[in-house]
């Protein structure tokens, strides 16, 4: 083991240790979440809940140690790539954690105001398990549905190439998303919860949802889960929709569930096949600049490449 990788790893266990530290603290007194607590703790969580990222931590570190075991594509432990996702990672994070709760009240504000009449019928009297368990399948639905036009109406494509543009994908490649391309995809999917009777409480466990599964198909890991990528999406059938290649730019728009491609006839049929990822477009800013104001400047050509994408084709 080399002595950076070393120090990573170090850097990493001493980080797991300081997520035991706020294990001991009550949910209540985290100001980030605050946002958050009333909904959540009076529908989901225990009264005195306490709030411990260790779970979180264990989860990064199994799907971390699976990439290095079964990687589709060894290379460098640390890559440009992965240094670049880390820092869309770290921003965007900070930036949901910070807005979660806000943006959630948010969608449920807009849709109460304007499109209360959208909800279900007699889903008002269901169990709240019963209704999230229905609210998450139209979600999904929605997700796989928004996720196709996202990838046909060349303005919202110019957003979702950005998160398309990775050639390694790693764990961290999920938080490789458009603010632009997010809000639009979160905003749909959350007016789906609505209409099936949720509130703020389900929205945000959703979108807490949506920051978990696909950290691990995102990753660089041989898998394909067997019998179980008929329900769900693999890291194999959403690294065949990431292909680089034309062949592969319409198929597996699944978010969670794989059975919305498999009824619409949108699921590639190969599940042995790991093609190389990436966006055609040579204009785009691939990460070349190392260093953290190498990697910031990265950050905001990325940014700023869907508008100018979309300027040259006007
Ligand atoms: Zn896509
Ligand atoms: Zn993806």
């Amino acid at each position: 083991m080399v002595a950076a990788e070393r120090g990573w790893h170090l850097a990493w266990l001493l980080l797991g240790g300081l997520c035991l530290i706020p294990a001991t603290l009550p949910l209540s007194s985290l100001p980030v979440l605050n946002d958050l607590l009333p909904a959540l703790a009076h529908h989901v969580l225990p009264e005195k809940a306490r709030y411990s990222p260790l779970g979180y931590w264990l989860l990064l570190t199994l799907v971390w140690q699976a990439q290095r075991r079964w990687p589709v594509v060894s290379g460098p432990f640390l890559s440009l790539a992965l240094r670049q996702d880390m820092l869309w990672y770290f921003t965007t994070m900070g930036l949901r954690l910070l807005f979660l709760g806000a943006w959630a009240h948010a969608v449920v504000a807009l849709y109460t105001h304007y499109l209360g009449f959208l909800t279900l019928p007699g889903v008002a009297h269901w169990h709240p398990a019963a209704q999230f368990v229905l609210g998450v399948l139209l979600a999904d639905f929605t997700r796989w549905l928004s996720h196709l036009i996202r990838h046909k109406v060349p303005l919202f494509w110019a957003f979702h190439s950005v998160h398309h543009s990775q050639r390694d994908l790693n764990l961290f490649t999920d938080a490789r998303v458009h603010p632009v391309d997010r809000m639009v995809s979160s905003l749909i999917t959350s007016f789906a919860l609505l209409i099936t009777g949720n509130g703020v409480p389900a929205v945000i466990l959703w979108m807490l949802i949506e920051t978990l599964y696909p950290k691990f198909y995102h990753a660089n890991i041989r898998v394909d889960l067997g019998p179980l990528r008929y329900l769900l999406v693999t890291p194999q059938s959403h690294r065949v929709h990431h292909g680089v290649e034309h062949r592969y730019h319409d198929c597996n728009f699944g978010f969670l569930f794989s059975v919305w491609d498999r009824l619409f006839g949108t699921q590639h049929p190969e599940h042995r096949i790991w093609p190389a990822t990436g966006i055609p477009d040579t204009d785009f800013p691939v990460e070349r600049e190392d260093g953290v104001i190498g990697l910031l400047k990265t950050l905001g050509r990325q940014l700023v490449y869907p508008f100018l994408s979309l300027r040259r084709r006007a």
